[in-house]
């Protein structure tokens, strides 16, 4: 099966004030009994053959021991499975060495993604960052001399605080280091931040549509391909095992609060560590729910990922998948959004102009009329 394998790694030194993520700052005592929950986890699940892509993500997994990593991928470097093409682990700046990236690349990792989120220390600082522009640089170098030729940037526009100017200064460090990939999240806050809870205000929206459209603009003059509405690559360097999200391909997610797809079944894992264990230790998957897909669950995910995705998706094979044609209504609605330049339609692929790329959401919304949705409710 062509799946991609996610693993969740929940630690961390801190709680950044923005972060909604299963998470956990216990130390290191902790990361191998987590790690053999994980082992355990990935025997009980039988997964059939070896995964096409690996993504470690956490959480901080450049916290863990090589030798730990090292245990995780065991499995699957045995026989008759087989290392994934794309091997992805999420670093923080500030948490590298040569010894231990030495040790990744004879793992197999061949992709970094690092949570730079600025250069500037006003704004990490704020953001309860523990690191400094100094280490992110230092780190990124290290990399480059490591021999890594993937390396992601993830930085986040509109930061409470953030001044333009400064979100400018970003991007010209972009342009300095100018890695493979680059990651760029407008905040959004979920209720369950330090941010949210201390009613910390973000910024205005045609202020948060600014940042985005300013690293649009500067990432396309520096010859970035924008190929997903948070992200740009260099030809060829897209991050495949996103791609599979996007595109529909099966996921299996392991850890705590990891989400799995397969079969048109949606299951997530419990995201309380003491529940995870106690499933584990008694030989049980640490599931929390489950879900089939139902029609109009299908057309709303295919419109929610076909949409990310710069170069759109093909509505007609959405449709004839779901044994459904679109009403007049929809197509009325897509020609308004045309008009009011949001969208592209070419009778086949739906995408969004690039006007409606920070409005992503809301245009999603605005597509998924009830009229289409009823439609979808109705079939069997
Ligand atoms: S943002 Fe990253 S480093 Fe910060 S708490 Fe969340 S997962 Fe950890």
């Amino acid at each position: 099966m062509n799946y991609g394998l996610y693993i969740h790694i929940p630690f961390c030194e801190q709680h950044c004030h923005y972060c909604a993520f299963a998470i956990s700052t216990e130390r290191s005592p902790a990361y191998a009994p987590y790690v053999d929950r994980l082992l355990r986890e990935l025997r009980l699940s039988e997964l059939a053959g070896g995964p096409r892509t690996l993504y470690l993500g956490g959480g901080t997994p450049s916290l863990l021991d090589p030798g730990l990593i090292r245990r995780l991928f065991e499995p699957l470097g045995r026989p008759g499975g087989r290392m994934p093409e794309e091997v992805t682990i999420e670093a923080n700046p500030g948490t590298l060495t040569d010894a231990g990236l030495a040790a990744w690349r004879d793992l197999g990792i061949n992709r970094i993604s690092l949570g730079a989120q600025s250069f500037d220390e006003t704004d990490l600082e704020r953001a309860g960052r523990l690191h400094s522009n100094r280490d992110t640089i230092r780190d990124y170098e290290m990399l480059c001399r490591a021999g890594f030729e993937n390396i992601n940037l993830d930085l986040i526009a509109g930061l409470p605080g953030q001044e333009p100017r400064r979100w400018l200064q970003n991007l010209d460090w972009v342009e300095r280091l100018a890695p493979e990939h680059v990651s760029v999240y407008l905040l959004e806050l979920e209720d369950s931040t330090i941010w949210a809870r201390q009613e910390q205000g973000v910024h205005p929206d045609d202020t948060h549509a600014w940042f985005y459209e300013a690293a649009a603009d500067r990432l396309g003059q520096l010859g970035y391909r924008h190929y997903e509405v948070s992200s740009w690559a260099r030809p060829g360097k897209e991050c495949r095992h996103n791609l599979g999200y996007w595109n529909r391909v099966p996921y299996r997610g392991l850890g705590l609060g990891a989400h799995s797809f397969i079969d048109n079944e949606r299951f997530w894992n419990t995201r309380s560590m003491s529940v995870y264990a106690g499933h584990l230790d008694r030989d049980e998957l640490p599931l929390d729910g489950a879900e089939t897909l139902s029609p109009r669950m299908r057309l709303e995910e295919a419109f929610l990922l076909g949409l990310r995705q710069v170069s759109g998706f093909d509505v007609g094979s959405v449709a004839s998948e779901l044994g459904f044609g679109y009403p007049e209504e929809w197509f009325e609605r897509v020609r308004f959004l045309e008009s009011a330049g949001l969208v592209e339609f070419d009778g086949r692929i739906l995408k969004l102009a690039p006007r409606g790329w920070v409005l992503a959401s809301g245009i999603t919304e605005e597509l998924l009329c009830p009229p289409l949705l009823s439609i979808c409710e109705a079939i069997l």
